[in-house]
């Protein structure tokens, strides 16, 4: 039987990856690439569930696929959840500076005691027009300083709750068992499935 294709509206490599791991068995999953939307979707609301939305609904309303979106971001309590929705540009400019923004990060958490943060992914899926939201999250610390150097974004300086090795020493494996990521795409699988 030919599988099921959703768009998962991403050119981010890492992302899809991560995702053609779990999902990749029974949905073949398209990038924007692949379908050929060049366009750079904005994500201008204050919400990780407001962008995911943006480009779930971008894509439907333009392509007329099934299309999935997520938004991430790390949310610290000793930050009052910053740097959240903004967490590719938490350091300014454009974004996706991942050094500049863990720079910014350990300055900002200098001498606190609390370094509580959690991951927090939220999938926006559109299917047929009704919307679906699914979260998920996964808790742990901020280090003190930067540790490994697989992953992407904050892995170096994220220590996952159980776990003696930040995200970015355990290698995208066992990050992908238990990463914020994984658990919503375990949800959004769970759908897919019923
Ligand atoms: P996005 O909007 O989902 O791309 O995520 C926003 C930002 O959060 C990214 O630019 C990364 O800095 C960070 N981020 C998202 N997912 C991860 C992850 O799995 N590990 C580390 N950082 C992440």
């Amino acid at each position: 039987m030919e599988k099921r294709k959703l768009v998962f509206a991403t050119n981010n490599n890492h992302k899809l990856e991560e995702i053609r791991a779990i999902l990749g068995q029974q949905i073949d999953v398209l990038s924007l690439k692949d379908i050929n939307c060049h366009e750079d979707i904005p994500e201008t609301a204050e919400t990780l569930e407001g962008n995911a939305l943006i480009k779930a609904r971008f894509v439907y309303e333009h392509y007329h696929l099934d299309c999935f979106a997520d938004d991430t971001g790390l949310e610290v309590e000793a930050l009052n959840g910053a740097p959240g929705v903004y967490s590719a540009r938490y350091a300014g400019g454009e974004g996706h500076d991942s050094e500049a923004n863990m720079k910014k990060l350990l300055q900002e958490m200098q001498g606190k005691a609390n370094r509580k943060a959690r991951f927090r992914t939220v999938i926006a899926f559109i299917e047929g027009g009704d919307t679906h939201l699914f979260e998920g999250t996964v808790h742990g610390n901020i280090t003190e300083e930067k540790q490994g150097d697989s992953g992407f974004g904050y892995d170096p300086i994220f220590r996952p709750d159980g776990f003696s090795e930040t995200f970015a020493e355990m290698g995208n494996e066992a990050k992908n068992q238990i990463s914020h990521r994984a658990n919503a795409v375990k949800k959004l699988c769970e759908y897919l499935s019923q």
